[in-house]
């Protein structure tokens, strides 16, 4: 419909003499050409057989000639036309003349007066020219546009060829609906093929249900505007439910004249897993897995300092299991060990998920009771200590269990004291007491 109008109007402006305005109005239909052709060099001219009759001043200043004399040297048009179009352009002309053809627009390599190659979109109109029949063709130089769209298409290849070629996962998405990614982007949530991740009606189902609100708010966020971008770690899964971890990127862009969004992922899940064990080595003790005795330190110093402003009691327990060495010499060292993890793990049962436990050294444990008193502990510590005495633990190869007791120095915080250090040394100074005096005890020592 827009093709037959062009040609119509087309073909008015060439039988009114070239108005240019309306050209320019006509030329403007033509899809895919720009939006203005204001700065294009176009010019008419008329052939008899390609014997050139006549052509205007845009014509000659298209091809470069001062004027129209310099043109009808030329003994055929041809000779401005690239021989690889010259038969089709001499096809095209028979064919019109004999009205076999219907005029149509066409594109021809031409060359100019210097030599340049130029492409160009001609439109033919059968005219009476001193009594005979002759062809009026209008020539419009498109050359900058071809190259335009070359360089386009060239760069749009790079950029495809980058993408995809990328080991970086890429993936742009339409309200979590892929409309686009590259391989890695597939295996990186376990998939073989781009094409399994378009049978996938939305990707939210990869991340964590309590994160999706936040992703779909991101999403709105960064389509309206509110946001140019964002950045950061978060834990999705693959397509086979197994958690992976990712440094997130994501912007808006257009994709078919729609805002969507794209993404680009690095999957940061051995470097997490690394920080993570990184992290746990540096805070709990690698045999009992209870908190190790810089971070119960550490911990300690911030229920203390809570304690204090908030004038609460706070209780200190310092546990080390009596005999320890007798165990280790009977039994093993490796036995000792496994009396270790399942005291700590009995111990662990004994306390509130406010109450600090951690390994203090050897066999020597801290348990920090934040809004205890001293009867509660003191309590508390005797359940643990019999309970202790009561323990089983069997031995392969040995025929008798292992039993042990544990000793106990219980200390309570004084309103002025304000560290871990002098607390602990009370504890110390009533484990001692404990210990000189049978063991399997708890000892208050008060200020
Ligand atoms: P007491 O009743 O006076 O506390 O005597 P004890 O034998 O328990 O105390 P002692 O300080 O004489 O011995 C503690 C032993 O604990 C010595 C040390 O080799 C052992 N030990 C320290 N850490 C570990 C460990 O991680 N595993 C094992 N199996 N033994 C350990
Ligand atoms: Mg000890
Ligand atoms: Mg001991």
């Amino acid at each position: 419909m827009e093709s037959t109008f062009f040609l119509a109007q087309f073909g008015y402006c060439l039988s009114t003499s070239i108005k240019k305005n309306k050209f320019m109005q006509v030329i403007n239909h033509c899809k895919g050409l720009p939006a203005s052709f204001e700065n294009m060099n176009y010019g008419v001219v008329v052939h008899r057989n390609f014997t050139i009759l006549d052509a205007d001043e845009g014509y000659l200043k298209y091809l470069g000639f001062t004027c129209r004399e310099e043109l009808q040297k030329l003994t055929s048009l041809l000779d401005l036309i690239h021989p690889s179009d010259h038969q089709q352009a001499q096809e095209n002309y028979r064919k019109l003349m004999t009205g076999e053809l219907a005029p149509s627009v066409q594109i021809f390599q031409n060359l100019t007066a210097n030599h340049d190659l130029n492409t160009v979109m001609t439109l033919e109109h059968i005219i009476d020219f001193d009594g005979e029949k002759a062809l009026q063709v209008t020539v419009i130089d498109i050359s900058e546009h071809v190259e335009n769209q070359k360089r386009l298409l060239e760069t749009e290849e790079r950029y495809k060829e980058l993408v995809e070629g990328s080991l970086q996962a890429m993936l742009v998405h339409d309200n979590f609906k892929p409309v686009f990614c590259n391989q890695a982007y597939a295996e990186l949530i376990g998939l073989n093929s781009i094409d399994e991740v378009f049978q996938l009606d939305s990707i939210l189902s990869l991340i964590p249900i309590e994160d999706q609100e936040n992703a779909i708010q991101e999403y709105t966020d960064l389509i309206e505007g509110k946001i140019e971008s964002t950045k950061y770690d978060a834990r999705g899964y693959n397509s086979s439910g197994d958690t992976i971890w990712v440094d997130v990127f994501g912007k808006r862009i257009r994709w078919d004249g729609k805002a969507v969004v794209q993404v680009s992922f690095m999957d940061i899940t051995e470097q997490h897993l690394l920080r993570e064990q990184i992290r746990f080595r540096a805070t709990y003790d690698g045999l009992t897995k209870v908190l190790n005795r810089t971070s119960i330190s550490e911990q300690a110093e911030n229920l203390i300092k809570l304690s204090n402003a908030s004038k609460t009691s706070l209780a200190c327990l310092l546990l080390d299991i009596d005999d320890f060495k007798w165990i280790n010499d009977t039994y093993g060292h490796g036995c000792g060990d496994k009396v270790l993890v399942e005291f700590t793990q009995f111990c662990q049962k004994s306390l509130r998920g406010s109450d600090l436990f951690g390994r203090w050294g050897g066999e020597e444990f801290l348990i920090i009771l934040p809004d205890t008193t001293a009867d509660n502990a003191m309590r508390l510590a005797n359940r643990i200590r019999e309970n202790t005495a009561n323990l089983v633990i069997n031995i392969k190869g040995h025929k008798e269990p292992i039993h042990f007791t544990v000793s106990m120095g219980l200390a309570l915080l004084c309103p002025n004291e304000k560290n871990l250090q002098s607390l602990v040394s009370k504890a110390d100074k009533g484990l001692y007491v404990a210990k000189g005096s049978g063991k399997n005890q708890v000892i208050y020592h008060s200020d």
